[in-house]
């Protein structure tokens, strides 16, 4: 259950959002609804999603939303900050292994610059997409779609 996936991902991180003073909200607009998946994976990519937000946003910023929409054969998981965000020169860019947006600068961040090609990855191994939407010093919000198991195909 999709619900379930997203929910056990968001308390496996709340330590770390806590230590920076942030809130982490969930919007769930979803029922009982199922995607056809690898759960540890799915949690894998949820919190590498969260722990970016996390990663990238300074003490005490707005609350990063995670929300949850079941519409139209989809799911759609989406994690939005409102700090940092991305210059739209990296926009494609993140998603390759090992690239990592400030990697030149003086705010280097820990990290492999892993964690979003191998999100991507499994996503699309799912039939699904993951995509992003940034704006710099606005925030962003990254979102993967899933398509969701029919009721027929659930028997
Ligand atoms: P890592 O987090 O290990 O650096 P990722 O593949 O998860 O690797 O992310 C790649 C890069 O994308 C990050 O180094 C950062 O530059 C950028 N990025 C990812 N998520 C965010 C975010 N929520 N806000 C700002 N930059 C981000």
């Amino acid at each position: 259950m999709m619900s379930k996936i997203i929910g056990d991902s968001v308390e496996a991180m709340l330590p770390l959002a806590t230590d920076k003073n942030l809130i982490l909200s969930v919007h769930n607009q979803c029922g009982t609804e199922q995607v056809l998946a690898n759960r540890d994976r799915l949690v894998q990519v949820t919190i590498n999603l969260i722990s970016n937000a996390v990663k990238f946003s300074g003490p005490n910023s707005r609350p990063i939303v995670v929300h949850l929409r079941c519409e139209n054969q989809n799911c759609l998981v989406s994690v939005t900050d409102r700090s940092a965000g991305i210059d739209p020169a990296y926009h494609e860019l993140i998603f390759e292994k090992f690239y990592q947006a400030q990697a030149d600068g003086p705010k280097k961040p820990k990290g492999s610059g892993l964690g979003l090609a191998i999100s991507k990855r499994i996503i699309e191994l799912h039939n699904g997409r993951l995509s992003m939407e940034s704006q710099l010093g606005t925030g962003s919000a990254f979102t993967f779609v899933l398509p969701l198991l029919s009721d027929d195909s659930a028997h």
